[in-house]
Order: C-alpha cells, then sequence, then structure tokens
C-alpha cells in the first residue's frame, strides 16, 4: 500500500541560513497513529509545514499518499492539502458567529460537494466526534474541548488521508485534553491515519509510535520497539 507520509532526506534551510530540519527520513503507512515530539526549536513545526505541503523542503522528498510534492503545481498542490489532508490546531481556528454545523461544512468546501450534501455529511461527523447535540451552537456557546471536536469532525469530514493535529490539546485543561485524545484514538481505530505534533511528554507517551526530533534530526522512532 502506498505509505500516507513519505519523507526521504529531507532538509529545510531557512533564508538566512538555518538549518530546521537536516536529513530527515520518515515513513508513515496509512492507518498510523503517531506522535512528533521533540522541544521547542527541534523542527517541529517546520515537518508540520512540509507535511502539510504548506511549504516545499530545500533537498530531498515529501510525499503524500504518493503525490510527490515537488513535482506539482501550486494548484495541483492546493488540491491534494484540501482533499488527501485534515489540519487541527492548538487554537481551534473556527469561524466565530457560525454553527458548528456550517463550521463543519466549510471542511468540504473544495470537495465538489453541493451545500445539502455538505450540511448532512457535517451533520454525522459531528454525531461521529459526540456532538450531535450540538449542531446549532456557535463556538463562543461551546467549551474549549467541545470546539476542539467541532474542529476535528471539519478536519475529518472529507475522509483526508492524514489528519496533522498540531498540539491539539495545548489549549485545553487536562481533562479537556483526555478526551480529545481519546477522540483522536478513536477516528484512528476507525481507520485514519493520524499525526500529533506536540511538546507534550504525558500526550507522546500514550501514542502507538512517538518520533523524536532534536535539532532537526529524528534522534528516535520508536517505530517497530513494543
Ligand atoms: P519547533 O516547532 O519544534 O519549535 P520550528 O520548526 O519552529 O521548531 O523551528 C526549527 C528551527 O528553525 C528553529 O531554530 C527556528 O528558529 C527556525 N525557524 C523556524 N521558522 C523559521 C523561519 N520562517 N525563518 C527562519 N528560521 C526559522
Amino acid at each position: 500500500m502506498i505509505p500516507a507520509v513519505e519523507l526521504v532526506d529531507v532538509s529545510k534551510i531557512y533564508p538566512g541560513g538555518v538549518t530546521a530540519l537536516d536529513g530527515v527520513n520518515l515513513v508513515v503507512q496509512r492507518g498510523e497513529l503517531a506522535g512528533i515530539v521533540g522541544p521547542s526549536g527541534s523542527g517541529k513545526s517546520t515537518m508540520l509545514h512540509l507535511l502539510g505541503t504548506l511549504d516545499r523542503p530545500t533537498a530531498g522528498i515529501v510525499r503524500i499518499d504518493g503525490y510527490e510534492v515537488a513535482a506539482m503545481s501550486d494548484r495541483a498542490l492546493s488540491a491534494v492539502r484540501a482533499t488527501a489532508i485534515g489540519f487541527v490546531f492548538q487554537q481551534f481556528h473556527l469561524a466565530p458567529g457560525v454553527p458548528a454545523v456550517e463550521n463543519v461544512a466549510d471542511g468540504l468546501l473544495y470537495a465538489g460537494v453541493g451545500l445539502r450534501q455538505r450540511l448532512r455529511r457535517a451533520q454525522a461527523a459531528l454525531h461521529q466526534v459526540g456532538l450531535g447535540h450540538r449542531l446549532d451552537h456557535t463556538p463562543n456557546e461551546l467549551s474549549g474541548g467541545e470546539r476542539q471536536r467541532v474542529a476535528i469532525a471539519r478536519a475529518v469530514v472529507g475522509e483526508p488521508v492524514l489528519l496533522l493535529a498540531d498540539e491539539p490539546t495545548g489549549n485545553l485543561d487536562s481533562a479537556s485534553g483526555a478526551s480529545v485524545l481519546q477522540l483522536l484514538v478513536e477516528l484512528n481505530a476507525a481507520g485514519t491515519t493520524v499525526l500529533i505534533i506536540t511538546h507534550d511528554q504525558h500526550i507522546a507517551a500514550q501514542l502507538p509510535r512517538r518520533v523524536e526530533l532534536r535539532d532537526g534530526r529524528v534522534v528516535h522512532d520508536s517505530a517497530g520497539v513494543s
């Protein structure tokens, strides 16, 4: 099967000369749940940008669902990003004043699906994340944990190959954070490939695979180590 993610000898050097990633190799198979962990400055955000096709490497190969990012036009890349990748951020990034179901339906804006179908699938996604009773609530009527569930529903409503979660529990109290992590575990069990970027060792310790970054290099990968 085509891996969800393949990085081959990937480096990223920012203008000014900072080497943020230095010869990184990584394969994430479909169906995996893994954490990208490391202290501040280790290269996590840079890796997230490359995995999310929001940036391109200075050297090496990035493949997402088999698509080689370097070989694609910006337009083709946007299409891959919109259909193959779901994003979840620490800050939720929901549209204020907009009901949950419409926030989630926006996750299908580029999927070529009509409005009624978008709303129907958004409802189903909200049920899946345990918010079937909050369809018409706006973000300010929801708790932090509920907002993150809405954001997760929006990220998975298009059934992406890869769910990228950037510090998804970083803005939540520990109980809400634990239940959001549990939701990501459940989505993974249902088939979604999930990558969680975190500096939180407690979160990382609960993931079946941890890829540890330090100074732009993978210093440990627990894949195959149980
Ligand atoms: P993390 O997310 O683990 O904190 P980053 O990927 O943000 O790490 O940063 C890795 C290194 O790259 C750091 O030294 C950081 O200062 C540098 N860096 C990140 N983004 C930029 C940028 N846009 N321009 C220059 N240097 C950057």
